[in-house]
């Protein structure tokens, strides 16, 4: 698919056309180029460095999305983007390059359309790495918090003053 086409999906999705979006579209073009695929489950998943706007292109033009739990946000601030391919055991890890507009001054269109006419490969360095991704998104019982009673997961309760309690109901105690 071409970058342009890819592109007008996901600004579809993300609700505007912006450099960010673009630096995605370019990372999904490369995946979809080398044995990844549209992830209509849990096959394939993306751990993000970031959480800009280069993530929306991610989650729509390759499924791994926040609530199905194949996307994983590590708040580094970093543009770093880790694949997993759990059907082809295949791994790939795209780091952002510096300076990638050399310089250049461009406005916000003409680095979209920059970015959208360079190889990913020029964009990004691209390794091959270890396959070992992170596990699959459990699904957890709900529990009533002892506080306000709204559902929350097992995992989440704080034990605090003899109560089980939601994580906004032990802040607010802690107060
Ligand atoms: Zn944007
Ligand atoms: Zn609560």
């Amino acid at each position: 698919m071409e970058a342009k086409d890819l592109m007008e999906k996901a600004a579809r999705f993300h609700g505007h056309i912006c450099p960010g979006l673009a630096i995605g579209v370019l990372a999904v073009k490369y995946l979809l180029e080398h044995d990844f695929n549209y992830s209509p489950n849990e096959e394939v998943v993306a751990v993000v460095e970031n959480d800009n706007c280069s993530v929306d292109a991610i989650q729509v033009l390759l499924g791994t999305t926040f609530g199905k739990g194949n996307l994983i946000h590590q708040d580094y601030g970093k543009s770093n983007y880790f694949f997993y391919n759990r059907e082809t055991q295949k791994a790939l890890k795209l780091s952002l390059n510096s300076n990638i507009f050399e310089k250049k001054k461009l406005s916000k269109h003409e680095r979209v359309k920059y970015l959208l006419d360079s190889k990913p490969e020029k964009i990004f360095t691209i390794y091959e790495i270890e396959f070992n991704p992170p596990s699959l998104a459990e699904i957890e019982d709900s529990i009533p918090c002892d506080i306000c009673g709204e559902p929350t997961m097992n995992s989440r309760l704080m034990f605090y003053k003899n109560s089980s309690m939601c994580i906004p109901c032990y802040k607010a105690q802690r107060k």
